[in-house]
Formats: C-alpha cells, sequence, structure tokens
C-alpha cells in the first residue's frame, strides 16, 4: 500500500483511542524509525509504496497503541537532555521534569570540577548518563536494585560513549556505599498508590511500578533512607538533589532540616509544581 493509504489507516483505527495531534505524532515517529522520512517527506513522498514488511511493523504497532503502550517502548528508544537513550518496560521513560533536575546540577557544577556523583534508582541510566555526557571530568556512579536496568543503562552509557560505574543494590537494604561522593542525587519512587486514580493507562499498565509507586502510609521511605546515607557518604560541602512528588514539597523540606541538610531549596518545573529540591551538608 502507499504511503498515503497507510496513513489514513493509522488515522482510523486510534482516532477513537488518541486525540487527532498525538496520531500524528504517533505517525511521525514510526515513520522516521521504521522507514527513516522525515515529517514533510510524509507529505511530499505520500505515493511512495511502503513494503508489506514495513506495513507490517505499522500494523503491529497500531495494535500496541491500541493497548496504551507507550511509543517510546515499541520504538525502543527516547531522547532525554539532547541524548538518545535506550528504554524497556524494565525501566521507566525518562520525564522532561528529570530533564530540568540535570540542568540544575549542570548549571550549579563548574565544569572543570573533578567532582564524585551518585545516581541512585538510575533506571535507563538518564540522570547520571547525561551528567556524565555534560560534566567530563567528573566521576559519576549510578545505582539501581533492578537487574534488568542496569542493563539497560549499560547499553545507553556505551551508545553515549560515556564511561560510568555501575551497582546493582536495594537501597533500601544498603548500609554503606563504596566511597564519599560530592553530589548524590535521587529519582526514586514518589507516587502514593492513592495517587493512581490520576494516572494514565499508558503509564499504569506500562511502566514498573517498582519505579514508581510507594505506600501511602510511607510515602518518603527512599527519601529517609538516602537522606541518611547521603549524611554518611556525601564529603562536607556536598549536595543532595531529589525529584520529589509534587504534593510532598512541604513534608521533605523538613525531612532534610530535621536530618541537618542546611540551604533546602524547593523548585518548581516547567508546570509550576514543586518537582525538585536540594540541600548541603555543611558538616
Ligand atoms: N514523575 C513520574 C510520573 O508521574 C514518577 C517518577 C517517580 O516516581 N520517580 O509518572
Amino acid at each position: 500500500m502507499t504511503l498515503r493509504e497507510l496513513k489514513i489507516e493509522f488515522q482510523n483505527t486510534l482516532k477513537d483511542v488518541y486525540p487527532s495531534e498525538e496520531v500524528q505524532s504517533f505517525f511521525s515517529i514510526l515513520s522516521e524509525e521504521y522507514l527513516g522520512l522525515t515529517r514533510i517527506d510524509i507529505v511530499l513522498k505520500a505515493d511512495t509504496l511502503v513494503s508489506e514488511e514495513k506495513t507490517n511493523r505499522f500494523l503491529d504497532a497500531i495494535e500496541q497503541l491500541k493497548k496504551h503502550r507507550p511509543i517510546q517502548y515499541i520504538i525502543g528508544n527516547t531522547e532525554f537532555y539532547g541524548l538518545p537513550f535506550k528504554v524497556s518496560e524494565h525501566v521507566l521513560i525518562p520525564r522532561p521534569e528529570t530533564e530540568e533536575l540535570v540542568d540544575w546540577i549542570v548549571n550549579d557544577i563548574q565544569k572543570q570540577d573533578q567532582i564524585k556523583i551518585l545516581d541512585i534508582g538510575t533506571g535507563s541510566g538518564c540522570i547520571g548518563i547525561s551528567l556524565a555526557h555534560n560534566l567530563k571530568k567528573a566521576s559519576i556512579s549510578v545505582l539501581d536494585v533492578s537487574e534488568e536496568a542496569i542493563s539497560v543503562a549499560r547499553e545507553n552509557a556505551t551508545q553515549n560513549n560515556v564511561s560510568v560505574k555501575f551497582l546493582q543494590e536495594d537501597i533500601l537494604e544498603c548500609q554503606q556505599l563504596p566511597e564519599k561522593y560530592d553530589v548524590i542525587v535521587s529519582n526514586p519512587p514518589y507516587v502514593r498508590i492513592s495517587e493512581k486514580t490520576e494516572m494514565k493507562n499508558n503509564v499504569l499498565k506500562h511502566e514498573p511500578d517498582l519505579a514508581l509507586f510507594v505506600e501511602n502510609n510511607d510515602p518518603l521511605l527512599f527519601y529517609e533512607k538516602i537522606a541518611s546515607l547521603a549524611q554518611e557518604y556525601l564529603k562536607v560541602g556536598g549536595s543532595l538533589y531529589f525529584e520529589i512528588n509534587e504534593y510532598l514539597g512541604n513534608d521533605m523540606n523538613q525531612l532534610l532540616e530535621l536530618k541537618g541538610f542546611k540551604g533546602v531549596i524547593l523548585k518548581k518545573d516547567m508546570f509550576g509544581k514543586e518537582r525538585m529540591i536540594k540541600c548541603r551538608k555543611d558538616g
């Protein structure tokens, strides 16, 4: 069939499942991935014949999209902080809010500094690897409980040509870290089970629960544990950065002050939600 016919079939099948701009965007992403065509090519080359094999790939993608499988998992990759990242169902799809957290750290750190950074709960490796790419002199370690996530993060480090140390460990069970760091950063699970009602099916049905959810009655358990470790494993003057639940900014502020951290700063994301926090260890 021609590209034009394929596009019509694609739109007709998905029009009741997604808004039309989203369907359009899916078609562009898949055309680029499967056919190497840009957005403008789709218009200019509408009469091109699409082979049966390629058509079948689109039909298969349609079936997955109908089940709300995220497009990033379907094509197996995404972009984060200007870099390509592989993703699978074992890791969270990197979010734009997390790019803001990375940007905060990159801007805070003098690029020539030979500092040590640890990213806890790295998942795809998006935070640690984009820091490594932008802070060439820094030495970066990334930690995750999931063997599968570590393996995705390894591929991403290779693909982005950076050298990173990998630690496979359950942070909740962790008693000691291998060295002291200048910066510890984490985007741990922070969505309370009760907040599931606010979430869409693409996230709920396909992204890893392990990376997302915490019990309603103990939503800051990862932060508590990481802050305690940071008291011991941050160098004096070192900084701790977190991505946080938008509803728990005040609780996080209190928690960090109680643990003895100084200079706590809460920061809003591009949607105006309190999404990031940083603090310093003074002594
Ligand atoms: N921001 C993510 C979401 O809304 C959650 C990230 C996390 O739990 N660390 O799905």
